[in-house]
């Protein structure tokens, strides 16, 4: 039996100004980055997607990217390069890869 997923970890955090939509207050957004990523008897394969939240310093309101305003999208869009995605979401990949490179090797060698 194969078991196979999804599952997300969270792969960074950052703060930004921006007026909250729920209380109006100007102040600090703070944002949350989760990465989705395929795994195969929890071994990371590779990376799905990337989920991320807003929460409101003042009122501790949360919403979800596709429910961001205009101008919390617009700061999300501006510092999301921060967050880069862990090579460990790669692993299976890599592993494959790297298997895959050793026995072209050692169908060369002999
Ligand atoms: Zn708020």
């Amino acid at each position: 039996m194969i078991i196979f997923g999804s599952r997300a970890t969270n792969i960074g955090s950052f703060e930004s100004n921006s007026t909250c939509d729920y209380c109006k207050n100007k102040g600090v957004q703070h944002f949350v980055v989760y990465g989705k990523y395929a795994h195969i008897f929890w071994i990371p394969f590779f990376p799905i997607g990337r989920k991320a939240f807003s929460e409101c310093t003042h009122c501790k309101k949360t919403i979800t990217k596709k429910n961001f305003p205009p101008e919390v999208l617009q700061q999300y869009n501006h510092k999301k390069g921060e967050v880069k995605r862990p090579i460990w979401h790669w692993s299976g990949l890599i592993l494959i890869g790297s298997l895959v490179l050793l026995i072209a090797l050692i169908g060369k060698a002999a």
